[in-house]
């Protein structure tokens, strides 16, 4: 299960979860995707950033420590996401929507890449047809 943060064209932003990035795009090219609070079908996926910038907090009384078990299962399937990805894909950072738009419209490369976008930069990748999935980024696990 992959949960996206979905964007309205009325500005809201809401949750969802897919089985996969691929049911998103059915369901998003099927214009079966629906705002839950104004009914438009003018849905673009938003961007959970991947969380770089607390590495020295000490916040961490904050957080929640007791999880439930599906909780924890998400977090592994996560994790397993962000494993593959950190080793079959080159990290370009800031720069993911040039990256990307590179890559797409230089048809001889193919490689994958991932990297921090804002959410308008998405929507702006996602209007030129270029292939963008966002995910959750999870903190590796410490338990
Ligand atoms: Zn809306």
């Amino acid at each position: 299960m992959i949960q996206y943060n979905l964007k309205c064209e009325c500005g809201k932003i809401f949750d969802s979860w897919f089985s996969s990035s691929s049911e998103f795009d059915l369901l998003s090219k099927k214009n079966l995707l629906k705002c839950i609070y104004c009914n438009s079908s003018a849905i673009s996926k938003s961007v959970m950033a991947p969380n770089l910038t607390n590495k020295s907090n000490n916040n961490k009384s904050n957080k929640v420590s007791k999880k439930t078990k599906l909780e924890k299962d998400i977090t592994t399937q996560l994790m397993h996401i962000r494993k593959y990805i950190e080793k079959n894909c080159e990290n370009v950072g800031k720069n993911f929507s040039r990256e990307a738009r590179n890559i797409h419209y230089d048809k001889k490369s193919s490689k994958g890449i991932y990297g921090k976008a804002t959410p308008e930069e998405t929507s702006e990748l996602i209007e030129e047809g270029i292939d963008v999935a966002t995910i959750p980024w999870v903190d590796k696990l410490e338990n």
